[in-house]
């Protein structure tokens, strides 16, 4: 069976990365599989362990870190991140292509361990800082002094997005969806 292929996609906290997957995810053609994360952050309202992330104790992803269970971890906003390296490669051996939603410190981590033939990364932008502001206040999770830290990793995150084979703006998420749905079917024809 054919390798599936590795979608990174990173964005500014608030960008609405997780609107636009729950699109993707809905669309059978694109044979897609999120990669469910572990973190030490508590859940949101409506968060469930095992679908949106793997919620798990600092202890617990320590010892996770020590025997080398990430293909990337970091720190974010004081929460410890990472992508479980079996869960990834297990479901791309399936065939699926397979959905990273990662931070820039992470996806840096897995980009530089990468050849470019079956992987593709995307930045997802907004159209104004302002605009950033107002989804994450709008989302009602975080408190005063973590959604200033998350602006200030925000401005330092959008200094990144060249780094990546493809920018893509989200300002419909609908629409945001369907761009990235063509850059994933051309990579696909690219790599038969
Ligand atoms: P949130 O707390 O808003 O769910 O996530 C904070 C940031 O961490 C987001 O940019 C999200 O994409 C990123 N993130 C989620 N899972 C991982 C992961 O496994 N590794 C890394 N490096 N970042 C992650």
């Amino acid at each position: 069976m054919e390798k599936g292929l590795l979608i990174i996609l990173s964005g500014p906290s608030g960008v609405g990365k997780g609107t636009v997957r729950s699109y993707l995810l809905k669309d059978p053609s694109l044979n897609l599989a999120f990669s469910v994360s572990c973190t030490t952050r508590c859940p949101r309202a409506g968060e469930i362990n095992g679908v949106d992330y793997f919620f798990i104790s600092k202890e617990e992803f320590l010892d996770k870190v020590n025997k080398g269970e990430f293909l990337e971890y970091t720190d974010f906003c004081g929460n410890m991140y990472g992508t479980l390296r079996t869960y990834v490669d297990k479901l791309r051996d399936e065939g699926k292509n397979v959905l990273v939603e990662i931070e820039t410190n992470g996806a840096r981590q897995v980009l530089k361990n990468l050849h470019k033939q079956d992987e593709i990364s995307i930045f997802l932008t907004c159209p104004s800082l302002e605009e950033l502001e107002k989804r994450i206040r709008g989302r009602r999770s975080e408190c005063e002094c973590k959604i200033k830290e998350r602006l200030e990793k925000a401005k330092e995150e959008l200094k990144l997005a060249c780094n990546y084979d493809f920018v893509v703006s989200n300002i419909v998420p609908e629409d945001c969806a369907k761009q990235i749905k063509q850059i994933i079917e051309n990579k696909l024809k690219l790599s038969k």
